[in-house]
């Protein structure tokens, strides 16, 4: 529907949503909130998500963030029905292996009469900008000196071997381009500041805009949502599609994501990327209930929203045009959350990889359920897995004692009226009793009868064994411990720190 130069976009057709990274860096969190907020949609309204690989920028696009991008996607586990790996019926789903459609759309436009070629030279247009700066205080766009060159002009650069970029000829007088962005509402852009933009470049490619327009068009995309940073490419973009005849999609444009201090969330801020945020341990449930929440919410009030109710609720009206605040502390604890509602085998599951930095080896993953034992250990007070590592070494130190906290020596061992040594050589006897069962409780209520029989407080027994088996004052519940620990490492470290005293 065409009126007075604005567009309504009115679709009836399955919703078909795309996310279309460049692969110039790692997939940035702003990044990874735009595939969230398509990838829910499309679920939640049983269309379909596309993944599309904007690589025409040949100087920064590489393979290899191309596999960063889709490795960080399948972690989130942003499932696309369509694109890289997957496949699908408008494919290929990179813009590099599309180049005879932007060939055909150019031709289209060249049939038309709705572009032309301009040969301007960089030097001659960098020329003209400063003049017209000079001169009006400001530069407008391209002055469109080859919009009117007669045939026998363009021939004649033609027949010089001049190299040439095709530009769209803004129509005379077109009224202000208007649209109803799903998030910001009525826009309108008078079309008479517009640059008569490259579509394609002397070299062949398209431009950014013609790509992404002919492809959206190609790929039958229903609605864009993108972040805000694009929606000044809209009205162009607009421009092309009407040149192609075609009805534009759906517009929802995304805040920007601010860091705590209310500034653009940059480097400054610590880590930008899904990868690295994968790198300290932080789980995907968790990373897209949080990122889900930047700029939408379920009813204004619940944090915790599984896949399964974004999947089914989300939906563009619930997007709001205020800056999103990235607030790490609320991701710490919701990943916290997310941490204590997992089963123990899904914890032994995703926990691993971390469980083997600690120092875990193979014959430990065999025994029964080992790992899944560790959940009770830590897994109600961790944040994130990159704290796994320190919290549960000391179970892998075999018969060593490999770090002795200093600290921790001098408050608990080597205070002057403490009994630390005839501790010790209590608890390693006890611990060496074969005929005392290696089982937690057992074990703890065999320890605690020191208390009488020693006349000591509860902390000044088990205080002294704690630092003598993990190394310090602090640590994951001790006999739970020891049980996932070898016997007689236990005693081996026991009778190494009773020797020191
Ligand atoms: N490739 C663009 C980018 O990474 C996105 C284009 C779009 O969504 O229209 O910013």
């Amino acid at each position: 529907m065409k009126e007075k130069g604005f567009i309504m976009a009115q679709h009836s057709s399955p919703v078909r949503v795309r996310f279309a990274p460049s692969p110039t860096g790692k997939l940035h969190i702003g990044g990874a909130r735009t595939a969230i907020f398509n990838w829910a949609f499309a679920r939640a309204t049983g269309g379909s998500f596309v993944l599309r690989i904007e690589d025409t920028d040949p100087t920064r696009s590489t393979d290899e963030n191309i596999r960063i991008i889709v490795d960080a996607m399948r972690w989130l586990q942003l499932d696309w029905d369509e694109g890289p790996e997957v496949g699908g019926a408008y494919g290929p789903y990179r813009q590099t292996e599309r180049m005879d459609t932007y060939q055909k759309a150019l031709q289209q436009l060249i049939d038309c009469g709705a572009v032309y070629r301009c040969f301007c030279s960089k030097e001659q247009l960098d020329e003209e900008r400063e003049k017209m700066q000079a001169e009006q205080g400001g530069y407008s766009g391209y002055n469109r000196a080859c919009r009117h060159l007669s045939e026998q002009e363009v021939q004649a650069h033609l027949d010089a071997g001049d190299p040439f970029v095709w530009r769209l000829k803004v129509p005379d007088n077109h009224p202000a381009i208007e649209f109803d962005d799903a998030v910001y509402g009525h826009m309108s852009f008078p079309a008479d500041v517009m640059d008569d933009m490259i579509l394609v470049r002397s070299d062949g490619t398209p431009t950014y805009n013609f790509a992404v327009v002919c492809d959206d068009i190609n790929m039958q995309i229903t609605h864009v949502i993108r972040g805000d940073d694009h929606l000044s490419n809209t009205p162009r973009q607009i421009l092309i599609y009407e040149a192609l005849g075609k009805t534009p999609p759906v517009f929802a444009h995304l805040s920007m994501i601010l860091g705590s201090d209310g500034k653009k969330l940059s480097k400054r801020h610590g880590a930008t990327s899904v990868e690295e945020y994968r790198d300290k341990g932080y789980l995907p449930d968790a990373m897209v209930n949080f990122l889900a929440l930047l700029g939408w919410s379920l009813d204004g009030e619940t944090t915790l929203i599984s896949r399964d109710v974004l999947c089914k609720a989300f939906d563009l009206a619930r997007i709001t045009k205020k800056d999103a605040i990235f607030d790490e502390v609320k991701l710490d604890w919701m990943n916290g959350a997310y941490i204590r509602e997992l089963t123990a085998q899904q914890w032994a599951r995703l926990a691993r990889p971390w469980i083997e930095k600690a120092g875990a080896t193979p014959e430990f993953f065999a025994l029964d359920a080992w790992a899944e034992k560790t959940f009770a250990l830590i897994g109600q007070r961790l944040v994130r897995f990159e704290e796994i590592p320190d919290k549960l070494a000391f179970m892998f130190w075999g018969s060593t004692l490999k770090a002795l906290d200093d600290a921790s020596f001098k408050k608990v061992l080597a205070k002057a009226d403490s009994r630390a040594k005839d501790v010790l050589v209590a608890c390693e006897a006890i611990l060496a009793d074969t005929s005392i069962p290696w089982e937690c409780n057992v074990m703890q209520d065999a320890v605690k009868q020191l208390c009488d029989t020693m006349q000591l407080k509860p902390k000044a027994v088990f205080q002294p064994l704690r630092v003598a088996i993990a190394g310090n004052m602090v640590s994951p519940p001790l006999f739970e411990s020891m049980e996932l620990m070898k016997r007689e490492d236990c005693v081996a470290r026991v009778h190494y720190v009773a020797s020191l005293l």
